[in-house]
């Protein structure tokens, strides 16, 4: 998506060669337009897949998750990073986080993903795919099965686009960052 790749390059920074700072236009501040096109871009790719829950985890996969679940009509559910005290029968997963570096527990009440959903998942990044292990467990659990997944930003250079590929999951991502140099500031992007 060519907005997008123009974002990363002019508003992204880099943390260092592996970590991608997006919180000018998704991880912090929002461009609502570019986030909406986001949207858009997930339905053509979904629309025919019959769809009828898009599930993201909090909290910088709701913008686009939001966006693309508003076009297919569907429900949106964001799957916790703490079980508040409401949640009456929950279902617990554990995910590895790449940036904070500590194993977290994600949790979803379960009467919200039934046996009979189709799950579309979406999320800001794709990079060692732990996140998306751990909302594989808790959607197999809950006997809904994956359609699919959107990611906006898939860091191609981490394991996480092949390891989910290779569970033969749909895997579509808006940009593809091959490679980053932290020093010049340069972004590879993948042809897609
Ligand atoms: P994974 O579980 O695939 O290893 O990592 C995915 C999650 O880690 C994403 O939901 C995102 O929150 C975070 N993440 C991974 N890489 C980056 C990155 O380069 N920049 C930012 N801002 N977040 C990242």
């Amino acid at each position: 998506m060519k907005a997008l790749k123009n974002a990363i390059e002019t508003r992204g920074h880099f943390i260092n060669d592996e970590v991608l700072k997006v919180d000018a236009f998704l991880n912090h501040q929002i461009d609502c337009s570019l986030v909406d096109e986001m949207g858009n871009e997930f339905y053509e790719h979904f629309k025919n897949k019959g769809i009828t829950k898009v599930v993201t985890i909090e909290s910088s996969g709701i913008a686009p998750a939001y966006a693309t679940a508003i076009r297919l009509n569907v429900p949106l559910i964001f799957i916790k990073k703490t079980q508040p005290s409401t949640m009456i029968d929950p279902a617990f997963a554990e995910v590895f986080s790449f940036t904070k570096n500590k194993t977290y527990p994600i949790c979803i009440e379960k009467e919200y993903l039934k046996k009979g959903d189709k799950v579309l998942f979406i999320d800001d990044f794709l990079a060692n795919g732990c996140a998306l292990e751990g909302l594989i467990d808790i959607v197999k659990s809950s006997g809904a099965t994956i359609e699919g997944v959107g990611i906006a930003i898939e860091k191609g250079f981490q394991k996480g686009g092949d390891l989910i590929r290779g569970k033969g999951i749909r895997v579509e991502s808006l940009a593809i960052v091959d490679g980053m140099n932290a020093e010049t500031g340069e972004v590879f992007f993948r042809e897609q």
